[in-house]
Formats: structure tokens, sequence, C-alpha cells
């Protein structure tokens, strides 16, 4: 075994997952774009503050997962570093710094980038993960909610992971969930002999989790919880039955789902998830999301409602694989060379360089055989690249011409140097045009 590893949980994205990737990401801007959400980068590590209070103390990701930074010989000056383990609160926050809440409202933002948590690596699921995430902050909803599930929805449906199941709950604000959670609490407490350890534990500090447990001993215990949905307030019902009118309008199509609660402390009223069709494991989401109206307060910012959602790109791709779709085919990222350059003389690398980078300057995705191996070694490797035309460099090049073989039509003519690059995009052109079977 290599003396170094990519350290575990991690893993390197080779050529071909990091083009599956790559597509993903870039599918995720354009939708996200097209719906009037603007790019926004943050950093990758922040003050660990801003995710204890953002996430919240007594969650799994900031008790467990976070994924402390330590600063480098002691120029951290006292503070305290994390990497982010999620989007939201490192955007909230960047909106407060920046003063956004004077910019017309609601402010549409999107991020894709990786994600650090501290956790037990295991199938989907990563020390550091990728997550889509869109944002918009400044908007009380209803009909942003609906907005933002469906552009969730249609970007699995263009990714193709397949049939979706949309999980939707709605958790309740300020006014209505302390008396919520204390009935919840009463409801565990009553039965405290039952409970599992584990979860006897988490009672004091996060009851609201209990619900979503996957504690088999639990599922008892859940089915006679009391629901949020039926002890919201009247302005919180409100509010979920036009999200429910909304995704109605839109087509959208979701499960009441009492127990999702959303692991992170922010959250308020509408909470979300998908799930491939007839998994529900928590390694199966592929995303989620939910309202946060008292995030952007909690950071330091005048009270301002907000609701987002993150994919996990990591988990689509998985799905895209388990269906044996997702090819490493991208747009602007060319899997295969147009054009090899290869030539008769082994030594003579000066001239192959200098021909590959006229070619590339032109804009054509070229290679040169850039060792010192001979011509016949140079065109089989040519072809194994999958090379639409090999470029010779022979005797020709005394008066200033190379041969040009297309190597898929086993054709081949004599081409002046100064118009090989119009040359090959013209015969590419006129190749894409033409059916191979013709
Ligand atoms: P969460 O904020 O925990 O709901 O995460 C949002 C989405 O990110 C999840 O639905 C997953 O698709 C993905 N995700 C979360 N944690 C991980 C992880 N450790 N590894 C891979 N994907 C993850």
């Amino acid at each position: 075994m290599p003396r170094f590893q990519a350290p575990r949980g991690t893993r390197d994205l080779l050529p071909a997952e990091r083009a599956s990737l790559l597509h993903l990401e870039r599918m995720a801007l354009a939708l996200a774009t097209r719906y009037g959400y603007q790019p926004i980068e943050t950093p990758l590590f922040e003050q660990a503050e801003v995710f204890e209070r953002g996430v919240g103390q007594a969650t799994e990701v900031v008790e467990k997962e976070l994924f402390r930074v330590q600063a480098g010989r002691g120029d951290g000056d006292g503070e305290r570093w994390a990497l982010r383990p999620e989007p939201t609160a490192g955007i909230c926050r960047a909106y407060v710094q920046h003063g956004m809440q004077t910019l017309p409202q609601p402010v549409r933002l999107t991020l894709t980038g990786p994600m650090f948590r501290y956790d037990r690596p295991q199938a989907g699921r990563y020390r550091q993960f990728w997550q889509f995430d869109v944002e918009a902050i400044g908007d009380p909803g209803p009909a942003v909610d609906a907005e933002i599930i469906e552009l969730a929805d249609r970007f699995l449906r263009d990714a193709g992971v397949g049939e979706t199941e949309l999980l939707l709950n709605s958790i309740g604000d300020a006014a209505c969930r302390p008396d919520y959670v204390a009935e919840l609490v009463g409801h565990y407490r009553s039965h405290a002999a039952e409970l599992p350890p584990a979860e006897r534990e988490r009672l004091e500090r996060n009851p609201l989790r209990l619900l979503d447990s996957k504690d088999p001993g639990m599922a008892a215990i859940n089915a006679t919880a009391p629901r949020s949905l039926d002890r919201l307030c009247d302005a919180c019902a409100q509010h979920f039955a036009a999200v429910r009118a909304h995704l109605d309008a839109l087509g959208v199509r979701y499960r009441l789902e009492h127990r999702l609660v959303r692991g992170l402390d922010y959250y308020t009223r509408t909470a979300f998830e998908f799930f491939p069709r007839g998994a529900e494991g928590q390694q199966d989401a592929l995303g989620g999301g939910g309202r946060y109206d008292g995030l952007i307060e909690l950071l330091g910012g005048r009270p301002t409602p907000g609701i987002g959602f993150g994919i996990g790109l990591d988990r689509v791709a998985l799905a895209l694989a388990a269906r044996g779709a997702g090819g490493a085919s991208v747009e602007g990222v060319p899997a295969d060379p147009v054009a090899v350059v290869v030539g008769a003389d082994p030594a003579d690398t000066v001239t192959r360089l200098r021909i590959v980078t006229e070619l590339r300057a032109a804009g054509l995705t070229a290679r040169a055989d850039l060792g010192q191996r001979k011509l016949a070694r140079q065109m089989e490797a040519a072809a194994r690249d999958g090379a639409h035309f090999a470029v010779i460099g022979g005797d020709e090049l005394r008066s200033g011409q190379v041969i040009v073989k297309d190597l898929l039509a086993g054709t081949q003519r004599t081409v002046d140097l100064p118009e090989l690059a119009h040359e090959l995009q013209r015969a590419q052109a006129q190749h894409r045009h033409v059916p191979a079977s013709e």
C-alpha cells in the first residue's frame, strides 16, 4: 500500500468522476441563474462561532462533526476557525457583513462547492462532499418557498437521478414551536424507560431530533408522538397551506412527513427533503432545505426571513452511476483530442510542440506526442486517444507542409501549415454533419 493516502473520508475525483461532478456543477449554475439566483462564493472556513450560532450548538453537525482548524504558528489571533459544514450560515454572515438588506429583496444567491463534516465515513457519507446550494433571503414566502422547492425538484429531474420523493413538513416558528417542543418532551418523558440511552441523552439537548431517529426502538414511540402540523399557530398554518397550494399549482408532488425536522436549529416553518423513491435512509437523502427566519438575526443582522436548500452532488453522482448514467462528456470539456501531432523524427519535439501550440491557440483540442518514440508507436497512441486526426510531420515539413490523416475515415492528404488549423476545423465540422453510416 502506498505510504500516502487521501485522508479517511475523502477521495480523489479522478478525471471521469471530476468530469461528472463538473457537469453537475455547470448544470446547477445554469439552472439557478435561469431562476435569477446569482453566484456567490464564501470562504471554506469561518469563525467557528458562525456555525455554532448559525447551525446550533446542540446539533450533531456542530457538536461532533465540525472540522475545527488549527491556525499555524498562533497567527489565528486567538480566533477559533472551522471548515464550513454547510453553506447557509456563511452566506447569511456575508449578507449581514455586506449590508445586503439594502438591496432589492429577496437576495437570490447560489453556491456550489465542498463542505466538510468530521463524520464517520461510510457509503454516501464523506468528510468532504459537494453541495449545490440555493438561498432566497429577505422574503417571508410562501410563494418563494415553492419556487425554491420546484427548483430543487427540477435540478434532480434534469440531472436524471430517476424517480424521487419529496417529503414536506412545517415545524412552526418562535410563536408555536416552544409549546410543541414542550409537548414532545412530555411525550418522550412518559416513555423514558423505553428510550434507547443515546436518545434519552438527546432528549435534554435537542428533542426534535428524536423524531427522525433511525433507532428501531423509537418507531413505536414516534408513531404516537404529537405532530407539529397539528400544533401550528394560525400564521404558520396559513403559511403552510399556501406553500402547498403553490406547489399544487406548479404540479410538484410531495408527501407530508411529520417526522421530518431537519438537523439544524435555525429552521422554521417549511422543511423538505428529497429521496430516491423507495429509499429513505439517512445516507440516501439527495438534498433538503427549509426556511430559517431566525438565522440572520442570530448572526447580528436585522430580523430577516430566508429559505434555501442544499443538494448533495456526491449523492446525485452515486444515484446516476447506479442507473448507469452520468457519463464523462462535459460541455466545453472535450474528452478526446481532435488532433494528435506526431512526427517522423522522434527527436524533433520542437516542431511538434510548435504545431500543437498553434492549433491550441486557434481553439482546437489537440495533443502532441512529446516523447521520443518511433512514428508507428506515436500513431498507435493517437488512435488509442480517440483522436479524429493525426497531423504527421515528415519530409513535407521542408516545404512547409504536413500530412493530415483522418483516423476515422482512413483517408489522408497534404496540407500547408498556415492552413492547418482552418483545415482541421472545416473537416471536423463536416464530419459532425455527416452521420457515420453515410
Ligand atoms: P444536510 O444539510 O445535512 O441536510 O445536507 C444536505 C445534503 O448534503 C444531504 O441531503 C446529502 O445529500 C448531502 N450530505 C450531507 N452530509 C453529507 C456527507 N457527509 N457526505 C456526502 N453528502 C452529504
